[in-house]
């Protein structure tokens, strides 16, 4: 496998831009593994499976196929074919995939296409999410840790959706941080050997500046 940068941190901290931009200046593939534990929280939701039972998540991990491109300039995420990009960011799955992130059979598939994908990527990757530095890529040469100050992630994040009410999106952001970092099965934390730029001051460009001047040092 060639580079890997590993991009961490809460939701609406930035990674997602930072990380397409760091991918598109550099030349490398790009992968959203949030993406995937949405794609897998879609179809477990439109299947009628109960999210909140983690014995009949678990046993039906191994059916959908999800599948990542890694442009970074035109990411696609499929489920059995079905291009799911615009489902995934919607109100049900982003209140259901916190319970199905926990569940670790979830966790293992997950991690095997993710390992495949980097694989597959020899001229190198960034690779966003929670548990990356840590679980995920724990050899990758660069690791960030990107965090911002809860009301600059909200109203990031509440732009994104289009204007969705900024205080509403806030505290949907510190109930999913506080389920994701609590979690005994790969928490939010930062991993050993990342660099934390909390984005709070900077434009995005600033922070894709930072991060690529870590990579080429
Ligand atoms: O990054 P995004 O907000 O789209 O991620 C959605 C959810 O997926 C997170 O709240 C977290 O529960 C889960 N996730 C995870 N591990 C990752 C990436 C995302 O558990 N590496």
């Amino acid at each position: 496998t060639g580079l890997v940068v590993a991009i961490d941190g809460p939701s609406g901290s930035g990674k997602s831009s930072t990380s397409r931009g760091v991918a598109v200046r550099l030349g490398l593939r790009y992968l959203d593994t949030g993406a995937m534990f949405r794609a897998m929280t879609w179809w477990m939701l439109r299947q009628g499976v109960d999210v909140h039972d983690a014995a009949a998540v678990a046993a039906r991990v191994g059916e959908p196929e999800i599948v990542s491109g890694t442009d970074p300039s035109a990411p696609t995420i499929t489920v059995d074919g079905t291009d799911v990009a615009t489902a995934i960011r919607g109100e049900d799955v982003t209140g259901a995939v916190s319970p199905v992130s926990v569940v670790p059979e979830v966790r293992a598939r997950l991690l095997q296409l993710q390992r495949a994908v980097i694989a597959a990527a020899p001229g190198g990757i960034v690779v966003e999410g929670r548990d990356i530095g840590s679980v995920v890529a724990p050899d990758a040469p660069v690791k960030v840790y990107l965090t911002a100050d809860p009301a600059a992630r909200a109203l990031r994040r509440a732009a994104e959706e289009g204007g969705s009410d900024v205080s509403a999106t806030q505290e949907s952001l510190l109930a999913r941080d506080k389920i994701d970092s609590g979690r005994a099965t790969a928490p939010l934390v930062m991993a050993d050997g990342a660099v934390h730029i909390d984005t709070t001051p900077f434009t995005l460009d600033e922070v894709i500046g930072l991060v690529v001047a870590l990579v080429e040092a």
